[in-house]
Parts: structure tokens; sequence; C-alpha cells
């Protein structure tokens, strides 16, 4: 199984390592067990829906 995680860049998520990041962009980040879960995550974070694919 491949954890997904969710990258904001816009709380500061520089896609390095986790313990480095600000702690709103920590909060966001997962790791989430599918893409659905990580897209609601960011849904969530973001108060933006994803168009589906
Ligand atoms: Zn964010």
């Amino acid at each position: 199984m491949i954890p997904y995680e969710v990258i904001c860049p816009d709380c500061g998520d520089s896609g390095g390592p986790l313990d480095e990041q600000p702690e709103t962009a920590q909060g966001v980040r997962g790791p989430y067990a599918d893409v659905a879960a990580a897209k609601r995550a960011m849904e969530r974070h973001t108060g933006v829906v994803a168009p589906e694919e």
C-alpha cells in the first residue's frame, strides 16, 4: 500500500522532510491510505472541491 501525502505550498510546505515543515502544513500532510482520502483531506483543508478524475 502506497501512502499518499498532501503537500500544501500555501501553508509553506516545501515537500521536504515533514519535521521541517510549518505546523499547519504538518497537520494536512498525512499520510493517507489512498488518493481519495488524500483528496478529501485537501478539500477539507482548502475548502475547494477537486474535480473528479
Ligand atoms: Zn494549506
